[in-house]
């Protein structure tokens, strides 16, 4: 498939990826993707499967093509190749041009992934050996499976709010006309220009979606005084949050998270083991129970984006110098049990999120490679002790930190290359934990109303 190809490059290269929906190019340009729910009806679905099945038999076709000229030793033919090889193959000419040469483009993009992933394991940087492409077959029956109709261009389908029409093959246009019209439900969050669209399946939720990249300009930024803050990102404390000209810092609290976190994890164990028990490997409620656990945390960092984004935004930040993950894994504490130890996608995730929800309302954002930010104090640059895991305190001046908020100072400082002793003795950080709907202050929590001046985004006010 070379999907999981492409979540190990990611990891390496930390490019912003799929799961923040978002992706810089290099024209000033930003992409997004639309996603939308589509109900196609029982014909329709009938329609759709076909079409879906026609889209295996050309990867497959593609794929068996490549894998045989890899294991001669030959190199593997280029996308333009392909295309004019298989322009009078069966399995080709059963689809829409536009879909056909999409999935051969997908096809022979997974081993563009399949050899960057290669170069990277040869280095060294890379734990296991990457999988060459496999065909889309259930490995158990053996029989082929569809997974995505890929459509090339907008000229060959249309997406609106209410209805999404694509092109069909010849002979599947008995009587409906040339188009196939589906019901879709959803919001186009993003507007611009539509690029390529892909019909994908969730075998899980056995229901069709819709994925459309769009292009948008990236937001013209007002010209404002330079305003800077910091992010400093961890296991226990998520983010710590500093803002330049603020005496607080804000700390975003993982433990709420991990423990949703934990609970679906022993839901999944609980499944594992009755299925061992059964003698099967997998079940859909298992796939469903990681399905959850990957949308709850998910949800919990795209709340935690908005809610910095809101609070950047009222103190008129103009730029957010955000931690680059490279390098973070020796260095970092990986919470409770090290239980994100194996989810370190989890903090791509959360950055990339974080990322994202900047550039869209025009806050720039500078990756920055933390060099020694919590070993020193962020107001007087000497050296901290670390007598428990959360405190720094400074040898010099004897403040007591809160290790997060004064590395997060710190970053500020690096960041805009400032001298330190610039700040005020800061106060006690506002701490804010998750709720499962809200990122809250433990005031506003305990009260039931948010009280006073403690609300994080009253705070911010
Ligand atoms: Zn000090």
């Amino acid at each position: 498939m070379g999907h999981k190809n492409l979540k190990q490059l990611d990891a390496i290269a930390f490019k912003p990826g799929d799961e923040s929906g978002f992706r810089l190019c290099y024209n000033g340009s930003m992409k997004h993707t639309n996603v939308v729910r589509v109900l196609p009806d029982k014909r329709q679905k009938q329609v759709l499967e076909i079409i879906g099945d026609r889209c295996a038999a050309l990867w497959n076709a593609v794929q068996y093509r490549c894998r045989q000229a890899f294991f001669k030793g030959d190199s593997v033919p280029s996308y333009a190749a392909l295309c004019s090889e298989f322009k009078e193959h069966p399995a080709y000419k059963a689809l829409p041009a536009h879909i056909g040469q999409e999935v051969i483009k997908k096809a022979r993009k997974a081993w563009d992934s399949y050899f960057a992933c290669l170069r990277l394991y040869r280095k060294g940087e890379l734990k296991e050996p990457p999988h060459i492409p496999r065909y889309w077959k259930d490995r158990r029956t053996g029989r082929r499976i569809f997974r995505v109709i890929p459509v090339k261009a907008p000229t060959s389908y249309s997406l609106d709010a209410r209805c999404l029409s694509l092109t069909l093959p010849q002979d599947l246009r008995k009587g409906q006309g040339d188009r196939l019209v589906l019901r879709t439900k959803g919001v186009l969050r993003f507007h611009g220009r539509p690029k390529t669209l892909e019909l994908k399946y969730d075998p899980v939720k056995t229901r069709w979606y819709a994925h459309q990249v769009v292009e948008v300009p990236e937001p013209v930024r007002k010209a404002r005084p330079e305003k800077h803050a910091a992010i400093d990102l961890g296991a226990r404390v998520l983010v710590a949050l500093a803002v330049e000209g603020l005496n607080r810092q804000l700390l975003f609290s993982a433990r709420e998270v991990i423990k949703d976190f934990l609970y679906w994890t022993n839901q999944i164990a609980g499944e594992q083991s009755r299925l061992n028990r059964a003698g099967r490997k997998t079940s859909r409620r298992l796939k469903r129970l990681y399905q959850l656990r990957a949308r709850r945390l998910r949800h919990a960092f795209v709340a935690l984006a908005a809610e910095i984004v809101r609070i950047l935004k009222r103190l008129r930040v103009t730029t957010l110098f955000l931690e680059d993950l490279t390098g973070i894994r020796e260095a970092m504490d990986f919470g409770p049990k090290n239980l994100l130890v194996h989810n370190f996608w989890a903090f791509r995730m959360l950055r990339n999120l974080i990322e994202a929800a900047c550039t869209r309302t025009g806050i720039r954002v500078v990756p920055v490679e933390p060099r020694g930010t919590s070993c020193r104090c962020a107001v007087c640059g000497s050296s901290v002790r670390r007598p428990v895991r959360h405190k720094a305190v400074c040898e010099k001046c004897g403040r007591v930190w809160h290790a997060d908020a004064n590395a997060a100072l710190n970053i500020i400082l690096q960041g805009s290359s400032k001298e330190h002793g610039a700040e005020a003795t800061p106060l006690k950080p506002l701490a804010l934990r998750w709720d499962r709907h809200r990122w809250v202050s433990r005031f506003e929590s305990a009260a039931g109303t948010p009280s006073g001046a403690t609300s994080g985004s009253r705070m911010a006010a």
